[in-house]
């Protein structure tokens, strides 16, 4: 049997209409249709019998099934209950999936993958809350080791942005101080069912510890927020009420920082953001 049974127009349609489950656009749910991208996503994660998969939304089973004949337990989060008692049948057979209702941006992701040694996040993500999916693994103390994901183009584009650029912002700074970034293809619209308006990319994560460490994270988020909050301020305008907050005068944090308070977030490094956020944890203490 080939690793894309279910990845066919007709094996979805048939699945959704002998399970009476109606597609929700609430749910984000586009499903993949195209064994090709399937194959490339499940290549990509490199699975082995030592990793534990985390899918989120794993809607009617196609890229878990994969997933199961490569890695050695795959934990599966889906939030429609419509599409859970599908799930159960369709993967009946594979012993090392487990079928978790539920919302993966609430429900404890460490206790779900507990007693594993390394865990990959691979996913089809549900549109509408990519960004904050993919903040709650990178922050989840898992033992993560890489994400595959497919995310919408414009997604792909804020991830691997380059400072200076648009697209460049809060996501991808917090994303890039965790992990290298790597666009792995461009995914059309026509590969999924019913059809986005959009088109997707899938994009690998690498886990890797930032070259220079914020010792306090908290302080290197609360920075890296506010000089995005308003894109058109100056960093002095920016951070003065994060710096305000922590009795820390802001022009004092950014000569220590030895940034020019009259540039914007969007053309700083992740260097410049950790080396902020190093002085204000010196001038707090
Ligand atoms: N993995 C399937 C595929 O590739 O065909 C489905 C992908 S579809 C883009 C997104 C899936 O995520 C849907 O099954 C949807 O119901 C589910 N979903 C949406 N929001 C979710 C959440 N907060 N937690 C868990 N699953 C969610």
């Amino acid at each position: 049997m080939s690793g894309s049974r279910l990845a066919s127009p007709g094996t979805v349609r048939s699945l959704l209409r002998a399970y009476g489950v109606q597609v929700k656009k609430r749910y984000g749910q586009n499903f993949l249709i195209d064994a090709n991208i399937l194959n490339r996503i499940v290549e990509a994660a490199e699975l082995g019998p030592d990793d534990t998969v985390l899918e989120i939304g794993p809607g009617v089973g196609v890229l878990t099934e994969a997933m199961a004949r490569r890695a050695g337990r795959v934990v599966a989060v889906e939030i429609d209950d419509q599409l859970v008692p599908l799930l159960r049948d369709v993967l009946a057979g594979c012993d090392n999936v487990q079928i978790v209702a539920g919302d993966a941006l609430r429900i404890d992701l460490e206790q779900l993958v507990q007693g594993a040694s390394r865990v990959k996040v691979v996913a089809n993500l549900p549109y509408y809350v990519t960004s904050p999916l993919i903040m709650r693994c990178l922050e989840a103390p898992l033992p993560l080791e890489r994400m595959v994901v497919m995310v919408q183009a414009e997604v792909a584009d804020r991830l691997g942005a380059a400072p200076g650029t648009k697209e460049y912002g809060a996501l991808t700074v917090a994303v890039q101080y965790r992990a290298d970034v790597r666009r792995l293809l461009k995914v059309p619209r026509t590969v999924f069912f019913p059809r986005p308006n959009v088109d997707s990319a899938v994009v690998v994560l690498t886990m890797r510890p930032y070259p220079v460490q914020a010792r306090d994270e908290r302080l290197f988020e609360e920075v890296v927020r506010a000089s995005f909050a308003q894109r058109r301020k100056t960093l002095r305008n920016a951070l003065a009420s994060v710096a305000g907050a922590h009795g820390v005068d802001v022009e004092i944090m950014l000569q220590r920082a030895g940034v020019d308070p009259g540039l914007r977030g969007e053309s700083l490094t992740i260097e410049q953001f950790v080396a902020l956020a190093e002085a204000l944890a010196a001038a707090v203490k």
